[in-house]
């Protein structure tokens, strides 16, 4: 009989369990299931369905070239794959389990028609596996880094497996029928020069990254640096497996390799809040925050014009657009300038952070649901650990704080004659561009009016 593989974000063959268990058994039908149905509102955007169309691609090379193959379908997964089972006469289906809310569903009521068999692979550890000495999931995450370090001894890690195929395929929607990827207007051709999507590539970068990993510790703070992995779709997408990465700089001292483990441990941690917590990225875990805080663009011009100026990268605050641009040709942006530009839209334009995450769903490549989630909180003080909302970030001394004038130079055409100290806050300098926007609020004012929210909401 054959074994069905059920692939979601886990696009790779290594350290795969789901593969590793099902080609033990018998030959194999590695299936993806395009489904718009079950996720509803959180079904992949834009950017993510780029990256998806181009690591399929992928991962089917790989599986030709040891003749097996990536069969392909669309609809309600849970419905698709119980009616491949039926058709196929496969034994199981094997899958890594997923901490998504939608995706925890499906797996719950494919497990009612068929022999679902669930693995852990997509985090360091299994999400809610650690425990405080109460018995209880973490909430805070200094403690959860504690016990992950604890917990996590010598990692090793599984090779891909041989896969035979079965007596028959089953037919495949063809990829290109999907329509993945953009038509009119093609606003994907910097994603191209940025990245290459599938696993040899992860691994490729995380040998590349390896060079750099002595200073990230510094580095990864300044924009204008290329000192992180950038590893972060690949992590999404499954194509390599953070258990890899750990493994891979097993060994390495210093710094650089221990704040990296520490920033694998937040993705781990994000996945720890949404298994407690499923609608982590749908509510503020604080009181009050969605009850008046925010200035709403659905019912005020303003802060609709805020809120896309904010979008298209044109807010008058050169990093903040420095970010949003990138964001925008790329689909990726550095975590220093994510933050930044996340505080400006929540305190300085005082817009609900779910406006902000639901845009870097939309456009991020590496949008994923419990990291988005976890960080807009974080840096919303809505979260179950999070700053406090009445730290309000400056941007623009953030900007020359980390030293982002190379940064703002690359993605703000309008700005790039401008030298340092002058990039960072033309407006003050008088040296503001004609065809740069004036900046839609001042930092004064809108830290005032965002302090003044806060003080009202508590009452
Ligand atoms: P590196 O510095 O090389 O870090 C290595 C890996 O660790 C990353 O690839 C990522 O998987 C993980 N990681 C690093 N920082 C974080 C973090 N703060 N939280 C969780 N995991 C982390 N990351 C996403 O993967 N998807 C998101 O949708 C996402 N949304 C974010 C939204 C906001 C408002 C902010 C402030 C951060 C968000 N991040 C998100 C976290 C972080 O910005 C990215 O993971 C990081 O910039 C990716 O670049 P890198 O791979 O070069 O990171």
């Amino acid at each position: 009989k054959p074994h069905i593989v059920w692939l979601r974000r886990d696009l790779r063959l290594a350290d795969q369990a789901a593969f590793h268990a099902a080609a033990a058994l018998g030959p194999v039908i590695p299936v993806y299931v395009l489904d718009d149905e079950t996720p509803r509102h959180r079904r992949m955007g834009a950017a993510s369905r780029w990256w998806l169309h181009h690591s399929l691609e992928a991962l089917a090379k790989e599986l030709e070239a040891q003749g097996s193959r990536l069969i392909l379908r669309r609809g309600k997964a849970a419905d698709v794959l119980a009616a491949l089972t039926q058709e196929t006469g496969a034994g199981a289906i094997h899958a890594l389990r997923h901490v998504e809310p939608w995706w925890r569903m499906a797996e719950k009521e494919l497990a009612k028609a068929v022999d679902l068999r669930l693995y852990d692979g997509l985090y360091l550890l299994p999400p809610g596996s650690l425990r405080t000495g109460g018995g209880t999931p973490y909430k805070i995450f200094t403690p959860f880094k504690n016990a992950l370090m604890d917990a996590i001894g010598d990692v090793d890690v599984l090779p891909a497996p041989k896969l035979s195929a079965p007596e028959s395929w089953p037919v495949s929607d063809k990829l290109s029928d999907w329509a993945l990827l953009p038509t009119k207007p093609d606003w994907a051709g910097g994603f191209h020069e940025a990245w290459t999507p599938g696993s040899a590539a992860a691994l490729a970068r995380m040998e590349a990254f390896k060079a750099i990993l002595g200073p990230y510790r510094q580095d990864r703070e300044m924009p204008s640096i290329d000192g992180t992995s950038r590893l972060s779709p690949h992590l999404h997408f499954g194509e390599v497996s953070p258990r890899q990465l750990w493994h891979a700089i097993a060994g390495m001292e210093g710094q650089g390799p221990g704040f990296f483990k520490a920033e694998l441990i937040w993705r781990d941690y994000a996945a720890n809040l949404v298994q407690q917590f499923p609608d982590y990225g749908a509510r503020s875990y604080r009181d009050g925050y969605d009850d008046g805080l925010w200035r709403n663009p659905d019912t005020d011009d303003s802060a609709a014009a805020d809120l896309a100026a904010w979008q298209q990268g044109r807010t008058g605050y050169p990093i903040v657009d420095a970010g949003m641009r990138q964001l925008w040709h790329t689909g990726w942006m550095h975590n220093r300038v994510r933050m930044i530009a996340a505080s400006f839209l929540v305190k300085h334009l005082l817009i609900d952070w779910r406006q902000g995450e639901a845009w870097f769903w939309d456009t991020l490549v590496d949008a994923d649901y419990p990291s988005n989630a976890t960080n807009w909180q974080w840096v919303s003080g809505t979260g179950v650990d999070s700053n406090m909302f009445v730290r309000i970030m400056a941007p623009l001394s953030q900007s020359e704080k980390f030293d982002a004038g190379a940064y703002i130079r690359q993605w703000v055409p309008e700005l790039a004659k401008l030298s340092d100290p002058y990039v960072h806050d033309p407006e003050s300098f008088h040296c503001r561009p004609r065809d740069y926007p004036a900046p839609v609020i001042g930092h004064r004012e809108g830290r005032e009016r965002a302090l003044a929210a806060y003080k009202a909401m508590k009452g």
